[in-house]
């Protein structure tokens, strides 16, 4: 298709960008807010997911360092089996005194490594508490992000259909103006929200609602070439035609 140069055509071509840019927007919205809240949610999973991973991590070291004292605690007793077996066969009082203060240390000892082990023994199941509360939160949330999935993933193929459509009837428009035309326009309708070319309402953008130099008003209403708002760059078209005489005639 040939590429149409003539200011009025241009502006037509232009407008017609706008206004099926204006019927995809809120599709391209919703398409891409639907598509951050499943990421996001799937970020979280993973932080979490990562999470408990360490906190079973911890839990096995903490599961180890207690076998270990209980073997410790387990030593001891048999200590004071000993020991105790030791004082049954002590027959002068030297050696009686001497098994009996051992038999002191064991006990104190004996009683030192219970109160660690209990310690412990309550902490670990703490830490399990939580962890178990924990991985039920991130199943819960699993299930969540999956329903929010499969019942997004309807709603997102239908957006993707629409704006499929809506791109192939652009794509006709677009070609009708020089490619570099189209990015100009494309990036003052990002920057402006969604409007890129406004009628000039009095000498005013219809835009930015300042006023054009005369010259360019002037400019605009003979459509003699593509004007920009001097102040906020949106493409600017008379919503009146002129006949040649520069008369007011209706489009
Ligand atoms: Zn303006």
């Amino acid at each position: 298709m040939a590429v149409v140069t003539d200011p009025r055509q241009v502006l037509d071509v232009l407008r017609k960008l706008q206004a099926i840019d204006d019927e995809i927007h809120d599709v391209r919205e919703s398409r891409s807010s639907m598509i951050g809240n499943l990421a996001r949610l799937n970020t979280v999973l993973t932080q979490r997911g990562n999470q408990l991973v360490e906190m079973r991590a911890k839990l096995g070291e903490a599961e180890t360092w207690f076998a270990k004292k209980s073997l410790d605690l387990e030593l001891e007793r048999e200590k004071l089996t000993k020991a105790k077996a030791k004082m049954t066969v002590v027959s002068r009082s030297r050696e009686y005194v001497a098994v009996n203060r051992e038999l002191d240390n064991i006990r104190k000892n004996i009683g030192h490594r219970e109160d660690e082990v209990e310690r412990l023994s309550t902490a670990i199941a703490e830490f399990r508490t939580t962890i178990e509360s924990e991985d039920e939160k991130v199943r819960d949330m699993r299930a969540l992000a999956e329903t929010e999935e499969s019942s997004s993933r309807e709603s997102l193929a239908e957006m993707e259909s629409k704006i499929a459509e809506v791109n192939t009837r652009r794509n006709k428009i677009a070609s009708q103006i020089d490619s570099k035309l189209v990015r100009r326009y494309e990036k003052i309708f990002k920057a402006r929200e969604g409007s890129a070319v406004v009628p000039i309402i009095g000498d005013a953008c219809g835009g930015c609602q300042m006023n054009a130099p005369p010259r360019l008003v002037e400019q605009i209403m003979r459509s003699s070439s593509l004007i920009q708002c001097p102040y906020c760059n949106r493409y600017m078209y008379q919503d009146t035609a002129h006949n040649e005489d520069g008369d007011v005639v209706s489009v």
